[in-house]
């Protein structure tokens, strides 16, 4: 696969500071297809100083024309997402089509809605005697994570530089390459030197030191909670603005009203996709007692569609595989009961797991509580509405959920008293413009739209 050997610091691909690499693998066959330079501290200050002296100039250029910077960059993503398609099935193992459609398709909308938001958006508004200007932060550190390698960046860069800020992305040491091609794309682009810079490396060296730098205004996290409580900390501790996107153990709610064989067939694709390594699926299935049984039959038959190697990828590494067949021993451990896939390899090589579904889960087991981040289904029972709002409640998460009912309006009443972020109605589909993010622990922040720009921006009153 293609690589640049460098980091893209100043609208230029330089050499890194140092001698380390990362080796890239292909989840799916195991094999090493690329090695990109490991940065360090010297690199990431390096790309900060970069940011920092583009900031001024950017934050001044004027929001039309920033919008038409960012729909330069929508267009190049568009016309190169075949080839994105391809880099983020090398080295993520996502299937072509999902990879085409989801993994490459949605950064084009998300890139294409901050190029209308950052014409549209009011910088400036009345109140009363004042003239409250929403101006941008400065200088964004943002942290991502591989599970949707591009979207996560362009969920973060996008609004930032409609704000007017200038970013400092360090990319899942996973999926670096993904990463190259969006530097790539913003060069394509037009964009000015400095405003966009790369640094490839792992996670507690060169993120770690992004998230130090005192050059750095805000730092945006996607990944694990206990990262996101490191980057907490150390924001904390420099008075920086934090946003972090965490993890989830989202809800599937399906009232006595619901069309069962529906909700069943859309939860079970929920989780799947991706091969579960999604922060928002819908991991929980609660249904009613006495349909219980019947839930569960469908759910083995929906997932027997779910074969490894076809409609479902492998982990991301060999980390991962190992540490989701460890929940599921632990769900056989803890008492639920195998309904399909278990933790033995469904391949030979790869780093794929069975897709599994559990019966007989209690709301306090493991797999009911713990983020698993890979494709297994949790099947709950509830007596009544009430008990099935704790259920829902009872994590430590809050980012997403799902509910099912005989009508919209009973469904959404259900929604209002979730502790969640986003709650899908009878299977609303995904609104890239609607903001996403997190109650208690699935983090602090939004992303998406209108409120993950307001994100970029800090407020100055001037009074008349
Ligand atoms: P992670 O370690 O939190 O990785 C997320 C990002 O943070 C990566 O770029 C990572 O770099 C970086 N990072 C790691 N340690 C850091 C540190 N000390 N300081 C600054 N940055 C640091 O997540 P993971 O290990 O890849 O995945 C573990 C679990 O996290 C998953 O099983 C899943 O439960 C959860 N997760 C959640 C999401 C989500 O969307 N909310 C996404 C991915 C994973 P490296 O790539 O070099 O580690
Ligand atoms: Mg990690």
């Amino acid at each position: 696969m293609k690589a640049h050997d460098g980091m893209y610091i100043d609208g230029d691909w330089r050499p890194a500071a140092g001698t380390g690499t990362i080796e890239v693998v292909n989840p799916a066959d195991e094999q090493v297809i690329a090695h990109v330079p490991a940065g360090g501290a010297e690199d990431v200050d390096a790309a900060v100083r970069a940011a920092r002296a583009a900031f001024p100039g950017w934050a001044a250029t004027p929001p039309a024309e920033r919008a038409a910077r960012l729909a330069a960059l929508r267009g190049v993503l568009a016309a190169r997402q075949g080839e994105i398609a391809e880099t983020v099935t090398a080295e993520l193992g996502a299937p072509p089509q999902l990879a085409q459609a989801v993994h490459a398709g949605l950064p084009v909308v998300v890139a294409g809605s901050y190029a209308e938001l950052a014409a549209s958006y009011a910088f400036e508004e009345k109140v009363g005697n004042s003239t409250v200007l929403h101006e941008p932060l400065g200088v964004v550190g943002a942290i991502t994570p591989w599970n949707y390698p591009l979207h996560q960046v362009v969920a973060k860069v996008a609004p930032a530089l409609a704000a007017g800020c200038t970013v400092v992305l360090k990319p899942a040491e996973d999926t670096p390459l993904t990463a190259q091609l969006f530097a790539e794309a913003v060069h394509e682009a037009g964009l000015p030197a400095g405003v966009f810079n790369l640094v490839t490396g792992f996670g507690p060296v060169a993120g770690q030191a992004l998230a130090e730098h005192e050059g750095v205004d805000l730092v945006s996290f996607t990944g694990s909670t206990a990262v996101g409580r490191k980057i907490g900390a150390i924001a904390g501790a420099g008075v920086k603005r934090v946003a972090l996107e965490l993890g989830g153990k989202s809800a599937n709610v399906i009232l006595p009203s619901a069309d069962l064989a529906k909700a069943v067939a859309v939860g079970v694709a929920n989780v799947m996709a991706n091969s579960g390594q999604t922060c928002s699926a819908w991991t929980r299935m609660l249904v009613p007692a006495d349909r219980y049984e019947e839930a569960v039959g469908l759910a083995a038959t929906a997932v027997a569609k779910y074969v490894p190697g076809e409609r479902v990828g492998p982990l991301v590494n060999a980390r991962q595989l190992e540490r989701v067949r460890g929940y599921i021993r632990t769900g056989l451990d803890e008492g639920a009961r195998l309904v399909a896939g278990g933790p033995d390899a469904p391949l030979e090589t790869g780093y794929y797991v069975a897709p599994t579904v559990f019966a007989d889960v209690t709301p306090g087991m493991t797999i009911a509580q713990e983020e698993i981040f890979g494709p297994v289904l949790s099947i709950l029972k509830y007596e009544d509405e009430d008990e099935a709002l704790r259920i829902a409640n009872g994590t430590v998460y809050g980012l997403a959920g799902a509910v099912w009912a005989g009508d919209e309006a009973e469904a959404a009443a259900f929604a209002r008293r979730m502790d969640t972020g986003q709650v899908d109605i009878n299977g609303g589909r995904f609104n890239p413009l609607a903001p996403f993010g997190g109650y208690k622990q699935s983090g602090v922040g939004r992303e998406l739209g209108a409120h993950g720009l307001a994100e970029y921006l800090q407020t100055k009153s001037l009074q008349f």
